[in-house]
């Protein structure tokens, strides 16, 4: 997204260079999801395991807009939600609990993104879920899980059900609640959520149309999930979509470090 020698420009001295790597990308993503709309007033996150580490996690400061978060004010914190450098303050642990249940049980899941997005809490609303009648939502065969709601997650007895409703997928519907997507790393996540989203936005216009959707056949599913690969032959594709994301957005190696 930034060549390295920005990186390392930019790079505080005290700072692990692959940290503020991961810092400056995911500063970009919420930047991302601010000028798509994504976001839910101060709340929801996009959270990343730090690099070369295995307990602690960056999160968004509690109380920011998204369009406000930088690779310096980005919090570290341990899988409880605390701050490692002495700032849990500026921490939702209760929106945090999600997360932090998920990265402990999934050690591939380096990136975890939930959102309340209209779209996405209208179909996670619906009694039958995602429908799979639309390009979108074919490429997601196979990949999508849903957890019953039990109210606000504020608390730790539901993190062992919400691990076991996600089991081994990528996507998972939040039932009555939102959206979230578990991925080995930033752009990958970013990429499914685009895809979800785009489903979901185009599942609520269909249902807002007369006439009935025309269904999908499991085949066509199959081949449309399975498909991605042919498209990108260096595995690039995710870094490809992320990096033009932030392009577009118009978000500036220069905004993402200001203090
Ligand atoms: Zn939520």
């Amino acid at each position: 997204m930034f060549s390295i020698g920005d990186v390392r420009r930019t790079c505080p001295t005290a700072m692990n260079l692959s940290e503020w790597q991961s810092r400056l990308e995911l500063a970009a993503c919420y930047r991302v999801f601010d000028s798509r709309g994504w976001t839910e007033e101060i709340f929801n996150h996009i959270t990343v395991r730090v690099p070369e580490s295995d307990q602690h996690y960056l999160i968004n400061p509690f109380g920011l807009n998204y369009g406000e978060v930088t690779a310096h004010n980005l919090v570290k914190v341990n899988a409880n939600g605390d701050g490692v450098s002495g700032t849990s303050d500026l921490v939702n642990r209760a929106g945090f609990i999600i997360h932090s249940a998920i990265h402990r049980a999934r050690k591939d899941a380096h990136c975890i993104v939930h959102t309340h997005h209209t779209a996405g809490v209208a179909v996670a609303s619906k009694q039958n879920g995602l429908a799979m009648d639309n390009f979108y939502a074919a490429l997601l065969y196979g990949k999508l899980a849903y957890h019953e709601f039990e109210g606000v997650t504020v608390h730790d007895g539901e993190q062992e059900r919400l691990v076991a409703s996600l089991g081994e997928k990528t996507l998972l519907i939040l039932r009555n609640h939102g959206l979230l997507v578990a991925e080995r790393d930033l752009p990958g996540a970013f990429y499914w959520m685009c895809m979800l989203q785009r489903a979901c936005e185009v599942q609520v216009l269909c249902a807002a149309m007369a006439g009935p959707t025309l269904a999908l056949s499991i085949e066509a599913c199959e081949v449309s999930s399975r498909g991605l690969h042919k498209t990108d032959p260096g595995n690039a594709l995710y870094s490809k979509v992320f990096a033009a994301a932030v392009r577009r957005a118009g978000i500036t190696l220069e905004a993402l470090v200001a203090r």
